[in-house]
């Protein structure tokens, strides 16, 4: 099965992935995480990239297509995955479209979380993060056991740089400019289902599933 969670950045698709992960034993690949992954690491592709993350802006498209072109051919995707934050331009998803043609792949389903960006900015306030698993909390909705601590480790959470206020005004932007498109993209494929992600995050999964269950 292999999928793609589009949607608003803080929309969900990170938390849905991971319960995807689970299910069906499958990767999550998020762009995000393994860009934060070199950021830590201060490779060559996390130094480029840094500044890009830092102010809410998209890291170039060559970057990212050849990240994703050597991650796709690694062993663990041979029976699907999930590409979560990817792909976020035009660009991206003709690239992965050449990427998924000489592996003779076919994407079987887009799922779009639909959420409203006065709801984003809401849940993007109230964000945890548990930086070295890529684990997320919410405050609110999702909120770790003991409070600001993370559930496995009990390390401490933190609120990532790019979820302040303005910066996420700013991601919202490039999301309706940049990433939006893409919806049609692949309508046109046929292959779009679309999801109210305004629900709790265990009606929003088996909505997922719904939409999924006969890719
Ligand atoms: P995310 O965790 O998916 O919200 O990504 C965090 C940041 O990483 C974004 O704001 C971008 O700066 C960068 N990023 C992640 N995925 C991509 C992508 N597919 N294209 C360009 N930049 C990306």
């Amino acid at each position: 099965m292999k999928i793609i969670l589009l949607g608003p950045p803080g929309g969900g698709k990170g938390t849905q992935s991971k319960l995807l992960v689970s299910k069906f034993n499958i990767p999550q690949i998020s762009t995000g995480d393994i860009l934060r992954d070199h950021v830590r690491n201060k490779s060559e592709l996390g130094i480029k990239a840094n500044s890009y993350m830092q102010n809410g802006e998209l890291v170039p498209d060559n970057l990212i297509l050849n990240m994703i072109k050597f991650r796709l051919k690694e062993d663990d995707c041979k029976s699907g995955y999930i590409l979560d934050g990817f792909p976020r331009t035009i660009p991206q998803a003709e690239g992965l479209d050449n990427i998924l043609e000489n592996l003779n792949q076919k994407l079987d389903k887009i799922v779009v979380l639909d959420v409203k960006d006065k709801d984003i900015i809401e849940r993007m306030s109230g964000r945890r993060m548990h930086i070295e698993s890529g684990r997320v909390y919410h405050i609110k909705f999702n909120p770790p056991k003991n409070e600001g601590l993370d559930d496995i480790t009990n390390e401490k959470l933190t609120i990532r740089k790019d979820d302040q206020p303005e910066t996420v005004k700013k991601r919202l932007m490039i999301y309706h400019e940049t990433t939006k498109p893409l919806i049609e993209y692949y309508t046109s494929k046929n292959i779009v289902s679309s999801i109210n992600g305004n629900k709790s995050i265990e009606d929003i999964h088996a909505e997922i599933i719904t939409k999924i269950k006969n890719v």
